[in-house]
């Protein structure tokens, strides 16, 4: 039996459902599934994790107990040693993004983030290169492996296990030059750009900051999250953690939808994995038409709203 760790991600008490494809990706008749959960209610998970093939839970406590990077990477290099472990997977999120390098860098071990599948048998993990133009399969050689996996990359499918609760204390961590003042945490109820299902994104065409309340507004009718392309974030309309594309987020949602977007090379290689890309442009010839699977020649402040309305119930 080939031992697994799987890096489990709480959101709010809840497992992000993220969660739930990388562990379908993990699934093998030789495999023994390891769900990691760092600092949390784990016995609450039980069922959840049970439910979709994992066979062991490590419930991991770490000395501070409080979110610390080098603690609790520290900590699942300790649980990956003392259950056997030599595989891991994680999300590429922004906390995979934080502890993922950290545990590679301590085991010495290959690392690919943002993989779209990962053969575990052959340890060959599929990626994009060269902004989404190419796909590239790596070969990880070593004692250990360890990978981040894109969110939404592969559906979940359940598999019904017992899974058995393993408590683990991790041993105090060397001196870090890290301390953490404060978490904040993101605004309660809004959805995850990589997680999202389906997305509404806003470009150069939203012309300011103000203007994407237009988007927040419809995301929320729509359960969708918002994103941006980088002339929005650059020009301070929104954080960084809206970007989409090369340089920002790689989403992979059912929907995507482009307002005011004109479907740059650098924004399609964070979303062209959408099932459905839909363009919202008064620019009949702006590239995004010719690459989105629907689109809409219009202004975006004049169809949004109106979206918007009838999703919220106000008829035709
Ligand atoms: C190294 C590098 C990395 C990069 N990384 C990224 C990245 O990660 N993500 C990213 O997005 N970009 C990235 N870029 C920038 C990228 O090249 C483009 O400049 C950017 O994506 C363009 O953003 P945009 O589509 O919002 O703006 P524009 O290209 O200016 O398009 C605006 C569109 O809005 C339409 N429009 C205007 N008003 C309206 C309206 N009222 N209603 C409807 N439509 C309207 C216009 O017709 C136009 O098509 C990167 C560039 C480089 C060089």
């Amino acid at each position: 039996m080939k031992k697994i760790g799987l890096l489990i991600e709480i959101k709010d008490d809840e497992i992000k459902p993220a969660n739930y494809g990388m562990i379908t990706m993990a699934h093998g008749d030789e495999h023994q599934l390891f769900a990691l959960v760092v600092n949390a209610d784990t016995p609450a998970y039980r069922d959840a994790l049970s439910g979709s093939g994992v066979t062991d839970i490590v419930d991991i406590s770490t000395p501070q107990g409080a979110w610390h990077p080098d603690e609790w990477a520290d900590a699942v290099v300790h649980a990956m040693d003392r259950f056997g472990i030599g595989t891991l997977l994680g999300l590429t999120s922004p906390q995979g993004r934080d502890l993922l390098p950290r545990i590679a860098a301590q085991l010495d071990a290959p690392l690919v983030m943002d993989c779209l599948t990962v053969d575990l048998d052959r340890n060959v993990a599929r990626t994009t290169q060269y902004s989404g133009k190419a796909m590239a399969d790596i070969q990880l050689t070593g004692g250990h492996y360890i990978y981040g996996v894109r969110a939404n990359a592969v559906p979940p499918v359940p598999l019904l296990r017992t899974a058995g609760i393993h408590p683990f204390a991790a041993p105090e961590s060397p001196a870090s030059g890290l301390t953490v003042l404060a978490t904040r945490p993101g605004k309660a109820g809004t959805v995850d750009l990589a997680e999202a299902d389906v997305i509404i994104s806003g470009g150069r065409g939203m012309k300011s900051g103000e203007n994407f309340k237009v988007l927040h507004d419809c995301a929320r009718a729509m359960g969708a999250a918002v994103g941006a392309s980088r002339v929005a974030v650059d020009e301070g309309w929104v954080p960084y953690t809206y970007q989409v594309g090369q340089t920002g987020t790689k989403v992979n949602p059912k929907v995507y939808i482009a307002c005011g977007i004109s479907g740059s090379v650098q924004h399609f290689a964070g979303m062209k994995s959408s099932e459905m890309i839909i363009a919202v442009n008064t620019d009949p010839d702006a590239a995004i038409i010719g690459k989105c699977d629907y689109y809409i020649i219009g202004d975006l402040f004049d169809i949004i709203p109106e979206v918007t309305r009838v999703l919220e119930g106000g008829g035709r």
